[in-house]
Parts: structure tokens; C-alpha cells; sequence
């Protein structure tokens, strides 16, 4: 992953907004600039984990790519449509006071910005859109694998201005290479302005009301599996970006197997930069996790990655999956500036919290401060401190691990009752 990301021109991310902006812009920030929006309707999976690995992934050679993989965050984790409503019936008028109003002003700046040339919103859709009707998952009404437009041409002048034209070559690429047949995609026009009241307040057609070429991506909710939706997700913004001229690079082949791998990888959460957890294998449930009274600051790798607090747990997410549930352990922030070490099958080196150390055979920690060592799981002797003492794998009771197979253990640092900081070593 870091290396991937070094491979990018220029990667900016914000991070005062409500959600995450990703820029991938080619150098120098020239030529044409596409938005894409993931996650308007928070149980889309399709939608924000295809904007997800856009914003993770790819690179950008010429032009310019932001991508919002979870602009409806909240409701993704609760795999909802939308915790507050529909927030895509919110872009023609929207109450000051609606929870929503932060994200969807944001967005509305971002869609206006100049630079900003056309914009995709990704959904996934009921059934498999037909022209005719069959049966109630292939016919006129189904959303599923279509790209959507407001209507024929916008209003304006503008390089992009023939939506039906483009949509129709994005769609007709897609369908040289359907994983089924049935998956065949097609324009769905929505006519908006003159057939569809609800969609008068979507995010598109706010776009083209302000002249920007806007179009939704819809693959199929009865796609069997998420790597499917989201493999034609990415096929049509790549089929977006090539009309525009944007040139791109993607570290991987474009097959459902790859995605599939690349979905799995959750990455890890820094908690107040003194713990640091995989999320890759982490137990479901995890007790006594030391935390803050008041607030905690819980950062993560994954543009998907969220805290909810649920029912006094500190509950992390990836997209819509609970990936694990803290019981937290109250305590406040302690100061701990002594020098400790670890010593690592007989070599020491200096330790930091917030690190997970690989150990082949045995473990100590080094301290001579007063700061107090507690090793969790460790069944030997018992002691207030469990400094200067080997551990190894067999001295462990396997219910006290961070990880599903039991190799990795937590080390925690304590000044009286105060926590310092966290050390994970995790046995091959
Ligand atoms: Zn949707």
C-alpha cells in the first residue's frame, strides 16, 4: 500500500471535510478533471468500495481524478440508505438544520468548482434494466447496470455536453466483456426535468443545472457477489476517464479474483496514536481496551475505516462489516518519556507504542523505570510489573489475543493508573 501511494503524481487528501476528497492529479494539475462520488446511499457497497479502491489504487498520468469514496459515512457503517433520508433528494433544497446540510453544501462546492469537468455518482441498483418488460428483475423500471441521465444534451455549451452520446460509448464498452450476459448495460434516461419529480432533487441533476456533465453508474444489487459490482463499477469509470482523455495506472488486472484480494485488505486503525491494531485478522470482540474518558482519536488506513460508538463499545468498521467491537477500560493519558526496550530472540532495540513486533521464540521487555509493564495474557508468576521477564508463545492464555489465531499478544505501559501507551508482539 505505502508504495503504491508513493507511485502517485500527486496524491492530496483533505481532511477538515465530513467525508474524504482524494486527489489524484497528474502533474502540474492540467487537462481535464472527473469527480466521482461513492456512497450517497450508504447500503451501495458496490458503489463506495469501487470509489474506495480508486482513491487507493490507481494513479493518474495525465488529467485529473477526485474520487469521495464515503460521502454518506454514517450510513455506510449502518448499511443504510440513508440514516437521515435520502441524501440524494437533498441537492435541490436542504433545511440548514438537516443533519446532512455539511455534506451535501460540501459537495455541491466541489461539483461547481471550475475545475471540475464531469461528474459520476455511483449507486447500486434493483434488478437489470430492460426496455421490455419479463419479470419484476429484468424490465423498464430496474436501476441495475445502466449508466443514468438526466436527459439527451445539457443546456449549455460544453465539451461534454452530449450525455446520451457519451453514455452510450461507456455502455457499449462495457458490454465487450460481461463476466454473464445477462450483465449487458444500457442508457437509462431519466428525462428529469419533465418526467421525474424525485429526481429534480438528486445529485446529477443539481450538476447539470449548473452546466456540469453528470451521469450515475449503476451496476446490479443482484450481482451474486461485491467484487462483481464493483469490477463494473471500475470498468465504466475507466471507460469515463478514456473518453476524457485521462490516463491512468492500475497496480493489478482488472479481474473479480484481484478484487476480491484487494476488498479483503481492511489496513490498520492508529487509537490516539498508541495503539495500533491490524484489521486484518483482529478478534470480533476485544475487552479492556484502554481509552479516553472524553474523546479518542481513532485514525484509519482504509478510506472505508469508521468508529461507532454502539451501546458503550467503540465499534470499528470497514464499509458496511463490523470488523471488531472494543469494551473500553478507562484511563487517562499518562506521561511516559523513559527510554524502554524490548529485547526480540536476544537482540534488544528500542521500544515504541503503537508498533507490533515479530517474534520467533522469546520476548522481554527491558524497563527500569517506574513506568509499569502488563503483558495481557501472560499466565507465569504473577507481578504487579512483567518487565525483565522471557515470555514465549506457550506462557500465553490464547483468549487473551488480539488476533484470530492466537498468536499476538498485547503489551501495555502504565504510569499508576494512567496508560502511556500500547506494544503489540506477535509470535510467527
Ligand atoms: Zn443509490
Amino acid at each position: 500500500m505505502r508504495f503504491l501511494l508513493s507511485l502517485a503524481l500527486l496524491t492530496t487528501l483533505s481532511q477538515a471535510l465530513p467525508f474524504s476528497l482524494v486527489k489524484h492529479e497528474a502533474l502540474g494539475g492540467d487537462g481535464p478533471t472527473l469527480f466521482v462520488i461513492g456512497g450517497i446511499h450508504g447500503n451501495e457497497p458496490g458503489s463506495y468500495f469501487a470509489a474506495s479502491v480508486l482513491a487507493q489504487y490507481y494513479t493518474i498520468t495525465k488529467g485529473n481524478l477526485w474520487v469521495i469514496p464515503n460521502l454518506n459515512h454514517k450510513s455506510i457503517m449502518m448499511n443504510s440508505r440513508g440514516v437521515n433520508g435520502d441524501m440524494n433528494r437533498k441537492f435541490a433544497d436542504i433545511d440548514i438544520h438537516d443533519t446532512d446540510y455539511p455534506i451535501v453544501d460540501e459537495v455541491k462546492k466541489i461539483i461547481t468548482d471550475p475545475k471540475v469537468d464531469l461528474i459520476l455518482n455511483l449507486h447500486d441498483g434493483h434488478g437489470f434494466y430492460r426496455k421490455e418488460y419479463k419479470n419484476t428483475i429484468f424490465n423498464p423500471g430496474a436501476w441495475g447496470q445502466t449508466c443514468v441521465i438526466d436527459q439527451g444534451t445539457l443546456d449549455c455549451d460544453h465539451q461534454y455536453k452530449n450525455l446520451s452520446t457519451i453514455a452510450s460509448e461507456v455502455s457499449q464498452g462495457l458490454n465487450n466483456g460481461l463476466i454473464q450476459d445477462h450483465h449487458i448495460f444500457d442508457v437509462r434516461n431519466t428525462n428529469t426535468r419533465f418526467d421525474d419529480e424525485a429526481m429534480k432533487h438528486s445529485l446529477t441533476f443539481f450538476a447539470i443545472n449548473h452546466d456540469k456533465p453528470a451521469f450515475a453508474i449503476e451496476t446490479s444489487k443482484n450481482l451474486p457477489t461485491l467484487e462483481e459490482k464493483v469490477f463494473y463499477q471500475l470498468r465504466a469509470i475507466e471507460g469515463y476517464m478514456r473518453y476524457m482523455g485521462i490516463s491512468y495506472n492500475r497496480p493489478f488486472d482488472l479481474t473479480t479474483e484481484k478484487l476480491k484480494e484487494i476488498i479483503k485488505d481492511n489496513g490498520f486503525v492508529t487509537i490516539n496514536n498508541k495503539i495500533n491494531l491490524n484489521l486484518e485478522n483482529l478478534r470480533k470482540d476485544l475487552s479492556f481496551i484502554p481509552l479516553e474518558s472524553k474523546s479518542n482519536g481513532f485514525s484509519f488506513t482504509h478510506p472505508l475505516g469508521g468508529m461507532l460508538q454502539e451501546e458503550g463499545k467503540y465499534n470499528l468498521y470497514i464499509g458496511n462489516q463490523k470488523i471488531s467491537s472494543l469494551s473500553p477500560s478507562i484511563h487517562e493519558a499518562g506521561q511516559c518519556n523513559e527510554k524502554i526496550a524490548i529485547e526480540i530472540d536476544g537482540k534488544v532495540e528500542k521500544l515504541d507504542f503503537a508498533k507490533e513486533y515479530l517474534i520467533e521464540a522469546d520476548v522481554s521487555i527491558i524497563n527500569k523505570s517506574t513506568t509499569r509493564t502488563n503483558i495481557i495474557g501472560f499466565t507465569h508468576e504473577s507481578k504487579k510489573d512483567e518487565s525483565n521477564i522471557h515470555v514465549t508463545l506457550k506462557d500465553f492464555d490464547p483468549k487473551y489475543s488480539i488476533d484470530k489465531e492466537a498468536k499476538a499478544y498485547r503489551v501495555e505501559f502504565y504510569r499508576e493508573n494512567d496508560f502511556c501507551g500500547m506494544a503489540l508482539i506477535h509470535f510467527k
